[in-house]
């Protein structure tokens, strides 16, 4: 018998509610369950066919502040392994910890150059928003497997070797991309900061109405800070994320007069439909969007 369920991407599989899990007479594989949804889709890259791979907060919302449900405890309790981004992306970590706590935790993100967050404590957990960083999220998650599954051990490598080279390729397309956008309109504004290893590594700036959705948004004093930042820099166009209530943006927009040139994916891979379902499509939307919007 074909074994066909755990070919399916994680993201229809949790678009079809919890995992099944029992009731097959087949080898029970590994059951991944990690923290956001561009984590499941890197780790179900990765992973193949021998594993199951589920992520806890849904799409559409963000992972900073995400509130635990029950079935949330139970998914992390039921896996193999949990994995997070760290850097500390999951404030909600410990709670899913505390009830779960024979299960590993690992964070993928472990060997990216961190990147302070500007005038606070801390640093910017949005390592993923950059391809050149996805060699460390791919490693981490390669060797976790493998000592998991060592018989599956040479297919992790393929598929993260694959991943790897995909997200070079991608890498070099943004670059190129990009490219022809004047000095001075190289700025990303969106709500919340979260580009800046992405700008770091495509020599662009970045800003934010707030640094991280954790933290306090939209304050009076944040809305004039970034309208000025906007108008003194000239740039032609603002974004805003599927993941944060638009109508900050909006407001910066109106008051700004610079257009909102379009929705990019920072917290989450977007919908089903959306062209932006996996972490790859994620950064070549985006990268489309900031090219467009910047270059007028
Ligand atoms: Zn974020």
């Amino acid at each position: 018998m074909k074994k066909m369920v755990w070919l399916l991407p994680a993201l229809l599989l949790a678009a079809c509610g919890e995992a099944e899990s029992g009731g097959s007479e087949e080898e029970q594989d590994l059951y991944i369950t990690t923290s956001f949804s561009v984590l499941g889709d890197i780790a179900a890259t990765v992973a193949g066919e021998h594993a199951e791979v589920d992520y806890i907060v849904p799409i559409g919302e963000e992972p900073h502040e995400y509130e635990p449900v029950p079935s949330d405890f139970r998914n992390v309790n039921e896996a193999d392994v949990f994995y997070v981004n760290g850097l500390g992306l999951e404030e909600w970590l410990q709670r899913v910890v505390e009830n779960a706590a024979d299960t590993d935790v690992v964070e993928t993100s472990t060997g990216v150059e961190e990147i302070p967050l500007e005038g606070e404590d801390g640093v910017d957990p949005h390592a993923w928003l950059s391809p050149a960083n996805i060699p460390y999220y791919v490693d981490n998650i390669v060797a976790d497997l493998s000592e998991r599954a060592p018989d599956a051990a040479a297919d992790f490598e393929a598929n993260g070797e694959q991943l790897k080279q995909e997200a070079k390729e991608l890498s070099a397309q943004i670059e190129e991309e990009l490219a022809d956008i004047p000095e001075e309109q190289r700025l990303i504004v969106v709500s919340e900061n979260a580009f800046k290893y992405f700008g770091a590594d495509f020599d662009i700036d970045t800003d934010g109405i707030w640094e991280l959705n954790s933290h306090e948004e939209g304050t009076t004093g944040q809305m004039n800070r970034i309208i000025d930042v906007i108008q003194d820099r000239g740039v032609p166009a603002v974004f805003v994320e599927s993941t944060v209530d638009p109508r900050y943006m909006e407001t910066v927009s109106d008051n700004s007069g610079v257009p909102i040139a379009g929705e990019v994916y920072t917290d989450a891979v977007g919908e089903e439909g959306s062209g932006a379902e996996t972490y790859l499509d994620m950064l070549r939307h985006n990268a489309s969007v900031f090219a467009e919007g910047l270059a007028e």
